[in-house]
């Protein structure tokens, strides 16, 4: 195969030159997946292409599709969080009668289980005050998120969640509850009441779920 030969994709046969290759992906045996039906797969960051064959392929996209499926039409939202007190910043969707939750932030379409969370945490990120600057955030009212330390100021606060092993192949979401820009105090207020509320979610959900298995 010389360098200028057009490769064209193993799933829709669309034919790819170099600029369109770049987006997409080498599968095993020389087989081409186009940028398209790359965004179709799972949304898991670590897939080795290069070592999967075009029905593993296949099957990754099926996955996808059926989930995002579900997503479309099975999933209704009952429960929102957000930390949009200051700003539109949405964080998760919740359906309570399916235990699913979308990733609000990213708006992809994506449905995961809550029973996929195995732990859960704020992470704050802090910068030394400007000489003369002045900050008075009050995160009394949240004893289990991280202090801000004195002569310090938040700059970004995330929700991270860890997942188990589940169909979508994704370990880790990191869902950003302040803007990128020079947040101000009620942004991360806000940041942080989102962030309590999910706990607060999170512990009702496990407490209950523990009574009914009779723990
Ligand atoms: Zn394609």
């Amino acid at each position: 195969m010389g360098l200028f030969d057009k490769k064209s994709c193993a799933f829709c046969g669309a034919s790819v030159g170099l600029l369109g290759g770049l987006s997409g992906e080498n599968l095993a045996g020389g087989a081409y997946m186009c940028g398209d039906c790359r965004k179709k797969c799972i949304p898991a960051g670590d897939l080795n292409f290069s070592a999967m064959t075009v029905d593993t392929a296949k099957t990754l996209i099926a996955v996808a599709e059926a989930n995002k499926k579900k997503g479309a039409s099975e999933f209704h939202a009952t429960r929102q969080f957000s930390s949009g007190m200051y700003a539109d910043m949405p964080a998760l969707d919740v359906d309570e009668g399916h235990g699913w939750f979308m990733n609000a932030a990213k708006k992809d379409g994506w449905v995961y289980a809550l029973d996929d969370i195995y732990t859960f945490c704020l992470d704050v990120t802090t910068a030394p005050l400007a000489e003369g600057e002045n900050y008075s955030l009050n995160l009394h009212p949240y004893p289990q998120l991280p202090v801000c330390p004195s002569g310090q100021k938040v700059i970004d606060a995330k929700l991270k969640l860890w997942l188990l092993d589940n169909e979508l192949g994704v370990d880790i979401l990191e869902i950003s509850l302040i803007p990128a820009f020079s947040p101000s105090e009620e942004h991360v207020q806000s940041a942080y009441a989102c962030a309590q509320d999910f706990y607060s979610f999170m512990k009702s959900r496990r407490m209950a779920q523990k009574q009914r298995s009779g723990r």
